[in-house]
C-alpha cells in the first residue's frame, strides 16, 4: 500500500512537459482569415518579399525549400499554383498570443519558446495526457484556427523530439506521448541524432565518427564518455534524453542573452536622415521587445552595411557600446544614434542596418544605479503608458519623434494581408 501511494506521489511530483507547435504557423495564420487559401500551396515571404520562411505541406510537396528566394523559384512552371503572402508579423504575433491564452485555460503554466512553439507544464495532470493533448489541439484549431502538433515527455528535449515526430507523421493523430520509457527506447532506435534539440552539426559529426548514429546509440553511451566528447552541453542533452530533466520551465527562455532588430531596406539608404530614422525605429522596437520580457540591456551593437552582391561599393561597419542598464526607448534611441553616427560614412548605398541589444538582465537582478540619468520610476511609468497605448491602438500609434509614420526606406510588402486582429480599420467585413 505504502509502495503504491509513494509511486503515485512520485508520478504527481515528477516533471512532465508538452511542446505544442503550430504547423506552418505563418501560413496557418493567413489561412485562418482567408479560407480560400486552405488546401492550396501557400508560402509566406521574409521581409522585403525575399525568401520563403513558411510553407504549407502542399508547397513543400512542390519543392519549395525553406529560405528559397521567391523571385527566382516563382519562375518555375510548377510554382504557378503557389499562393504567396508578405509576412504580417502584427497578425502572427497576435495569433500567437491567442494560442497562448487558450493554453493557459488548459494548463497551469505555459512558456512561450518562439512565436509558434510553447512548452506546457503537465506535471501532476490527473488526465490521460494523450487524450488531453488531443483536446487542446482541437480547441486551438476550433477557436484560433491554427492546426498544431503536440509532443509529450518527462524532459523538454524529449517533448521537443516527440513533437517533431508527431509533425513528421502527417496523417497521424498529431500527438505523440513519449512519457513511457519502453515506448521511448523503441522509438529512439529509428531517430537520427540530427533530429535532437540542441544537438549541433559538429556534435553529430563527432558522434558519428565514433559509430554513434541513432538516439538509441547515444543514450547507451556512458556519461563520462559523452562529457569527454561533447562537454557539459552534450551531457545535459544526454541526461535529458535518458529522462532526467535538466532544463526547467523558467517563464523566459534562459538563453535569451541578446535581442536583435535588423532589417533590409526596401531601397538603398543613402542619406543620414533616412539612416537616423531607421536606427531610431529599430531601437524603439528593440525597447518594446525588451520590456515585453521584463529585461534591461546594458550594451548595444549598431551595424550597417551595403549590398555585397550587386556591385555597390562595399562598406560594413558596426560598433558595440556599453549603456546605463535601461529599457527606456528614448535612452536606447539616443545611444543607438550616437553609435550609428560614428559608424556612418557618407557616399555609400546602405542595404541593411540593425540594433542588437546584448547583456540582458531582469531589472530585479541589477544593482540600483547610484546616479541614474533618468528617474527609474518615472521612466518605467512613461514606457508603460506608451506600451499600453500602442497595445490598445496598434503599434506605432504613439512613438518617439525620431520614428517616421511612413518610412521611405521600409521594406517592400506588396501582398500583405490585413491585420485582422489588431487594427479596427482592417477588421474582416461580413456582407449579408
Ligand atoms: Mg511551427
Amino acid at each position: 500500500m505504502c509502495g503504491q501511494s509513494s509511486a503515485l506521489l512520485f508520478e504527481l511530483m515528477s516533471e512532465m512537459f508538452a511542446l505544442i507547435d503550430g504547423n506552418s504557423f505563418y501560413c496557418s495564420c493567413e489561412r485562418a482569415f482567408e479560407p480560400k487559401l486552405r488546401g492550396v500551396p501557400l508560402v509566406v515571404l521574409s521581409n522585403n518579399d525575399g525568401c520563403a520562411i513558411a510553407r504549407t505541406d502542399e508547397a513543400k510537396d512542390l519543392g519549395v525549400k525553406m529560405g528559397d528566394p521567391w523571385h527566382i523559384i516563382s519562375k518555375r512552371p510548377e510554382m504557378k499554383a503557389v499562393q504567396w503572402r508578405s509576412s504580417n508579423y502584427s497578425l502572427y504575433g497576435d495569433m500567437s498570443r491567442r494560442v497562448y491564452e487558450l493554453l493557459l485555460d488548459a494548463v497551469p503554466f505555459v512558456e512561450p519558446y518562439s512565436i509558434d512553439e510553447m512548452f506546457m507544464d503537465y506535471r501532476g495532470m490527473p488526465y490521460d495526457l494523450t487524450e488531453y493533448s488531443a483536446k487542446i489541439r482541437e480547441t486551438v484549431l476550433r477557436v484560433a484556427k491554427i492546426p498544431t502538433c503536440v509532443g509529450i515527455g518527462p524532459t523538454k528535449t524529449i517533448a521537443k523530439l516527440a513533437n517533431k515526430l508527431a509533425k513528421k507523421n502527417r496523417s497521424g493523430p498529431g500527438v505523440l506521448n513519449l512519457a513511457d520509457p519502453a515506448h521511448r527506447a523503441s522509438a529512439y532506435k529509428d531517430i537520427a541524432l540530427g533530429e535532437v534539440w540542441g544537438m549541433g552539426r559538429a556534435s553529430v559529426l563527432k558522434l558519428e565518427k565514433s559509430g554513434v548514429r541513432t538516439v538509441a546509440d547515444f543514450v547507451a553511451m556512458p556519461s563520462d564518455h559523452v562529457r569527454d566528447l561533447l562537454t557539459v552541453v552534450g551531457l545535459r542533452t544526454h541526461a535529458e534524453l535518458r529522462g532526467t530533466s535538466c532544463i526547467s520551465l523558467t517563464g523566459l527562455s534562459a538563453a535569451k542573452k541578446s535581442l536583435a532588430v535588423t532589417r533590409s531596406f526596401g531601397k538603398a539608404v543613402t542619406t543620414w536622415t533616412e539612416m537616423r530614422e531607421a536606427v531610431a525605429s529599430y531601437a524603439t522596437r528593440a525597447g518594446e521587445k525588451l520590456r515585453q520580457h521584463g529585461l534591461q540591456a546594458s550594451a548595444m551593437q549598431v551595424f550597417m552595411h551595403t549590398n555585397r552582391f550587386n556591385g555597390d561599393a562595399p562598406y560594413s561597419g558596426g560598433l558595440t557600446v556599453e549603456i546605463e542598464p535601461t529599457a527606456n526607448s528614448f535612452a536606447l534611441i539616443a545611444a543607438a544614434l550616437r553609435a550609428a553616427r560614428s559608424v556612418w560614412r557618407d557616399g555609400y548605398r546602405y542595404q541593411k542596418a540593425g540594433v542588437v541589444l546584448v547583456d540582458l538582465y531582469r531589472a530585479s537582478e541589477l544593482p540600483a544605479q547610484m546616479f541614474p540619468t533618468r528617474d527609474p520610476a518615472k521612466s518605467a511609468k512613461l514606457m508603460q503608458a506608451m506600451d499600453a497605448i500602442n497595445a490598445r491602438e496598434g503599434r506605432g500609434s504613439i512613438r518617439p519623434a525620431h520614428v517616421p509614420v511612413q518610412a521611405s526606406w521600409a521594406g517592400r510588402q506588396r501582398n500583405v494581408s490585413p491585420r485582422y486582429t489588431t487594427r479596427v480599420e482592417e477588421i474582416m467585413c461580413a456582407r449579408a
